[in-house]
């Protein structure tokens, strides 16, 4: 007996990246080191001074969080929303400027989140493409836009799972031509190599951009779920019709803002991961991988005649990367030194043991 589930439900597979309890984990794009001695006091104190407030609800609109994370990214407050995790702010977007009888379109292979909250709102969804080297220029980004004309154009840069971040050559093509919103997930903004834009700048001038952040990564607060975008005000008003009333609570609201209190600190793993993930490339390159040119805090490589099989012998050895579905390609997140370490020394073991896997089965053939 089946449930009267939404047809266009049926069949999904819910989000679900492995929660494994294994000693290297670096498959989710966290910030593998713990917050500081300094944030962890000010994010007790600042729980502390709210509970005996817990009684009523927190504030609606988040007002102080708001004027804080606009002086993180030198907008105004009034540019700014927040809620749980950029997932949730996305899924309003969706529910605003999409929802039955609108589409959405992503490049892929991009954020697997995109297409799943589609569905959850009942937005149709589009698959757009890139180019074999996982790049989209300004024509071609047009051009699919122009083919579809989609009501809500998710762009990801730096793109999760590749790394590859977008030319604002690209952003701006788009809202050319976008007949609605142009959203850019800019989740790994933080992990930019020099040089690399953010489509913050394009923001004046463009009233149906949102741009969307979060403090999962850089931040190191995944376990937080904070999650902003920066857009016209006319943007968070729109949004504020669709959220639930409260949705932020108390608790997370005074975690965020004390954590932003100490953003340089919290921040202050950003340069040494950066320095991982270039040290992951060419160590993976030298030893004769393919990866992708990455801006973020995450390497996609490979190339695999069967990644399943390196994945699991990766996870053998204790070592969890991230299966993303991309045929020949695996992706891994910089965590530490010593678990990089681990993740190249298990990756050169295991293509090891691969090269000499025919050869054994020979032997005992012949043997
Ligand atoms: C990790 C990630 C997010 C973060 O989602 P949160 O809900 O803020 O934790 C958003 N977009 C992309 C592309 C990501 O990889």
């Amino acid at each position: 007996m089946s449930l009267p589930l939404r047809d266009e439900l049926r069949g999904l597979r819910p989000y679900g990246a492995p929660q494994l309890d294994v000693p290297v984990r670096l498959n989710t794009n966290e910030n593998s080191y713990p917050l500081p001695d300094e944030v962890v006091a000010a994010v007790e104190k600042a729980l502390a001074a709210t509970l005996r407030d817990l009684n009523r609800y927190p504030d609606r609109d988040a007002v102080a969080l708001r004027e804080d994370l606009a002086g993180y990214l030198g907008v105004r407050a009034d540019q700014v929303w927040a809620a749980n995790g950029s997932n949730e702010v996305q899924q309003q977007l969706l529910q605003a400027f999409g929802g039955p009888g609108r589409s959405a379109l992503g490049f892929v292979p991009a954020y697997s989140m995109h297409p799943l909250l589609a569905a959850g709102t009942g937005t149709s969804w589009v698959d757009g493409h890139r180019d074999e080297n996982f790049e989209l220029s300004p024509q071609e980004a047009r051009r699919q836009v122009a083919a579809h004309r989609p009501d809500v154009v998710f762009l990801c840069s730096p793109n999760n799972p590749t790394g590859t971040a977008l030319p604002l050559a690209v952003v701006e093509a788009v809202l050319h031509e976008a007949p609605g919103m142009v959203v850019v997930d800019e989740a790994y903004a933080e992990f930019r190599r020099p040089g690399t834009p953010t489509a913050l700048s394009l923001l004046d001038g463009h009233p149906r951009l949102v741009v969307t952040r979060t403090m999962s990564k850089a931040f190191a607060l995944a376990g937080v779920r904070l999650g902003y975008l920066a857009a016209d005000p006319a943007v968070v008003d729109a949004v504020q019709l669709v959220r639930l009333p409260y949705h932020l609570s108390t608790l997370t609201q005074a975690a965020a803002r004390a954590a932003l209190a100490h953003a340089e600190t919290l921040l202050g793993t950003v340069e040494a991961i950066k320095a991982e993930r270039d040290r992951i490339v060419r160590e993976l390159v030298a030893a004769g991988f393919e990866t992708a040119p990455s801006d973020a805090n995450f390497v996609l490589f490979g190339r695999f005649a069967d990644e399943k099989s390196t994945w699991r012998r990766l996870l053998d050895r204790g070592v969890l990367v991230r299966d993303v579905g991309l045929p020949g390609w695996l992706r891994v997140t910089a965590g530490t030194p010593a678990e990089n370490d681990a993740f190249l020394h298990a990756l050169r073991v295991s293509a090891r043991s691969e090269r000499s896997e025919p050869r054994s089965r020979e032997r005992k053939v012949a043997g």
